[in-house]
């Protein structure tokens, strides 16, 4: 009889899991393990939102387990003495787990793999569980990452994905493994108004709903502010509720400029993976410096906190800032004007806001967050660091009816179209009618204090 454990990180689901299925080909006993870790709080990156989502995903996941005989094991603390205690307790012969590419997640493989070979157990670490294509596994011939996305999504489309594996029908797990049963979303405070549910039974629901109704429209509709016509699966690509494998193969399945656009999305997010996996250092430093000299959190305290709450005097920038505060998510075109407010015409450094969207974000996630908002400031892998987004010209292009300013900022619901967009136009009886504050900036100043900043004038 031998047993081997399972150990869940971000891939909190039953399909298309190659550890689950390499551990149930190996041993005929198998313990699915999730260890709450208490080094996550500890470093800071616990946020209620996250951990509302995650107590629904692994809810979810006992009951896919129950549902074939097994059920989820949930132990806290370090994650390498957790583990270690299981397999002791068990006799495990191996552990199998996904490859996870943050620092903190190569420190955590590199102790649990020294912890279990000193009792003289094995670690097994399967690619392709967290990305679609294993961070490293298409690399230029001059460096061990791409820091451009073009090629990459080239040599990307190229690779030949592993085939989709079945939820496994059958689990059997050892006897009298105790458990601390799973945590409850109910008993998370703090969390978003409207934070969306988790699970993998969610996720697949909204997969399929996507692919059938909404990946067709995603070339056209991507960029549209109210229209909100993207996947909103990124909070399941982030837990591990959805594979990244079978969204590229279901929605190549679909077929179309829309699925194609959408695979093209998927890449992205490969690619800052494996940008982190080489450059672990690019979570809390600049990946290229631009010598900036940021003001500081004190000088642009009252700016920062605007911005965070949603009282800049710029329609857009506050609407997307609320519908974070609200959802706990926010559309990626918010995102991208949000952020080049902050880094460009505040000047504020990216870390600053990249910290805020993980108090937040759902979908939180260090690899897609920390190189976006580098992206975004201009010291990441964009080839044009120094553009600037203008709130105004955006918003008139992305919301050109005002519609999404208006379901954000009730305050603005009585300005009817794009004049939304420029509340300060309005005549002074009229501005006056409207209990929401003039632009904490000129976009003008602002971005002539950021070219002067980048030696750029
Ligand atoms: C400043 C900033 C911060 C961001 N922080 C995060 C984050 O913490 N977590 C996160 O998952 N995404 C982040 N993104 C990327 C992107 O905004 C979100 O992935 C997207 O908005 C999620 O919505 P969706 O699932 O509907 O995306 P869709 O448009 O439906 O795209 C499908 C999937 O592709 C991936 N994707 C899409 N755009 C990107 C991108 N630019 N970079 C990497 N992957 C992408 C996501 O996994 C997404 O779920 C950030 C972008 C910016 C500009």
């Amino acid at each position: 009889m031998s047993v081997s454990i399972v150990l869940f990180t971000s891939d909190l689901r039953v399909h298309d899991h190659p550890p689950l299925r390499a551990a149930l080909r190996a041993s005929s006993e198998v313990v699915p393990l999730f260890v709450r870790d208490t080094g996550i709080a500890s470093a800071g990156y616990a946020a209620p939102n996250r951990e509302a989502f995650l107590a629904d995903c692994l809810g979810d996941l006992d009951t896919a387990l129950r549902a074939c005989g097994g059920r989820l094991v949930v132990r806290s603390g370090d994650v390498a003495d957790a583990v270690a205690g299981v397999a002791a307790e068990t006799g495990a012969d191996a552990v199998h787990m996904a490859g996870g590419v943050s620092a903190y997640a190569q420190r955590r493989e590199e102790r649990l793999r020294n912890v279990l070979e000193g009792q003289g157990r094995r670690l097994v670490v399967h690619d392709s569980v967290v990305t679609a294509v294993a961070p490293g596994a298409v690399t230029p011939a001059s460096s061990d990452h791409f820091a451009v996305f073009t090629p990459y999504f080239r040599h990307w489309s190229e690779q030949r994905l592993r085939d989709v594996l079945a939820a496994p029908r059958a689990i059997r797990v050892p006897d009298g493994v105790a458990t601390e049963g799973t945590p409850s979303r109910a008993r998370v405070s703090g969390t978003s108004p409207g934070l969306a549910a988790g699970g993998e039974r969610a996720g697949r629901k909204q997969l399929t709903a996507w692919l059938r109704r909404g990946v067709a429209g995603y070339e056209d509709g991507h960029d549209d502010l109210p229209g909100d016509a993207t996947s909103r699966l990124s909070p399941h690509l982030h837990f591990g509720t959805l594979s990244p494998v079978e969204l590229v193969h279901r929605a190549r399945g679909a077929g179309g400029p829309g699925a194609d656009a959408f695979v093209r999305q998927l890449a992205w997010r490969d690619f800052h993976h494996q940008v982190l996996a080489a450059r672990p250092a690019a979570a809390a430093h600049d990946y290229r410096t631009r010598h900036d000299r940021w003001r500081s959190e004190r000088a642009a305290a009252r700016d920062i906190e605007a911005w965070r709450e949603g009282r800049t005097g710029y329609p857009v920038i506050d609407a997307a800032m609320r519908q974070l505060s609200h959802e706990g998510w926010m559309h990626n075109r918010g995102r991208l004007l949000t952020a080049s407010f902050l880094t460009k015409t505040l000047y504020v450094d990216w870390r600053v806001g990249a910290r805020h969207f993980l108090d937040l974000l759902v979908d939180g996630d260090i690899a897609n967050n920390q190189l976006n908002w580098q992206w975004m400031a201009g010291t990441g892998t964009d080839s044009r660091p120094n553009r600037v987004l203008n709130p105004v010209t955006q918003a008139k292009r992305y919301d050109p009816d005002g519609a999404y300013v208006r379901r954000w900022v009730p305050e603005l619901a009585g300005l009817a179209g794009a004049a939304v967009h420029e509340p300060w136009k309005q005549p002074g009886p009229e501005r006056a009618k409207y209990a929401y504050p003039d632009p904490i900036v000129e976009l003008a100043e602002g971005l002539e204090r950021f070219r002067r900043a980048r030696g750029l004038d």
